[in-house]
């Protein structure tokens, strides 16, 4: 097959990954930043430009489209989409799952376990905001945060109010979430490609830290999780429509509460803490659903839901 890779980066690590599993299982594969492509939209016959160059030919398309670039790198995999070209999570899956409302307004339809969570823009009735989420101590996150940066622990009424007037003051939107003491300062990435979770990993944050966040410090090792978890991983994954997605998961007292679905999840800590061949198992899902789907592409439904 001809496996287009959508990454700014070839150096990255879980783009390296890719090609290489890519190579090894034969296939011809190539690294585009999303970027540098363009295109005519308004053509019959819809297509890419890079470089100078059109490219044809492809059968898949694998995102690794950053936080940053998400406007602009989905209207590019959709564009390969209407070309026919079999995209591995798509581009309104991706929209869906990056917008951290939407997507837990829509697990929480479905059921899926969340912590009690609340949202706000600039409240009136800050403390009325609190008590919705069952009060101090409370987490409080800018919803564009990322790694980490942007969560806060109140652990106090007074420390919650004022964090949320500091949020507000800059205009930014706020999500007000119960804390799950009991998870530890714990997560767990549950790695799905398809309908399985096929690695997990408990990151750990530092001692006195309650965010498990890697780059903070945090720390990965492989770990068991229950049938319970595995389903409620995977049914996330379902309702967001993502062929592949690292579901983050706290232990809440209350069972498995999903914290966010990440539509390009790293490979680094889970290939490194479980020691598993992920990007093999990501390559090996491309070709059976490229195949699948051959031929009736352009009818395809599009899959999740809202
Ligand atoms: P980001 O997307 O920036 O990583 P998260 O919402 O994932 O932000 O929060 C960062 C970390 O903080 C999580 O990995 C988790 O360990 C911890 N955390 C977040 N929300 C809660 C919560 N409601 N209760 C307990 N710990 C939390």
């Amino acid at each position: 097959m001809k496996i287009a890779v959508l990454s700014r980066n070839p150096k990255l690590y879980s783009t390296r990954r890719l090609v290489e599993a890519c190579e090894q299982r034969g296939h011809q594969v190539r690294v585009l930043d999303v970027l540098r492509c363009y295109m005519n939209i308004t053509s019959h016959r819809p297509s890419i430009h890079y470089k100078g160059e059109v490219l044809e030919g492809f059968d898949a398309v694998i995102p690794r489209i950053g936080a940053s670039v998400t406007f602009y790198g989905t209207a590019v995999l959709r564009q390969f989409e209407m070309m026919g070209v079999y995209p591995l999570n798509e581009s309104v899956a991706i929209t869906r799952a990056r917008d951290k409302l939407r997507a837990l307004q829509l697990l929480a339809r479905e059921g899926i376990g969340l912590p009690v969570t609340g949202f706000a823009h600039k409240p009136d009735d800050v403390e009325d905001l609190i008590k919705e989420v069952g009060g101090a101590p409370a987490v409080i996150k800018l919803l564009e945060g990322t790694q980490g940066i942007g969560v806060v622990l109140a652990e106090t009424q007074k420390a919650a109010e004022s964090v949320i007037e500091a949020f507000m003051g800059l205009k930014a939107n706020i999500l007000v979430q119960e804390f799950i003491a009991e998870a530890g300062g714990a997560d767990i990435r549950c790695f799905v490609i398809g309908e399985k979770v096929v690695a997990a990993m408990k990151r750990q944050g530092k001692e006195g830290e309650f965010r498990s966040n890697l780059h903070r410090g945090g720390e990965a090792s492989i770990i068991r999780i229950t049938p319970e978890e595995r389903s409620t991983a995977v049914r996330a994954a379902k309702v967001m429509g993502l062929d592949v997605c690292g579901v983050d998961i706290l232990r809440s007292n209350h069972g498995p509460v999903v914290m966010e679905v990440n539509s390009s999840p790293g490979l680094e800590g889970i290939e490194t803490a479980t020691g598993k061949d992920v990007a093999g198992m990501i390559v090996r899902y491309a070709e059976k659903r490229a195949t699948e789907t051959e031929g009736r592409r352009h009818r395809a439904p599009t899959r999740g839901r809202g």
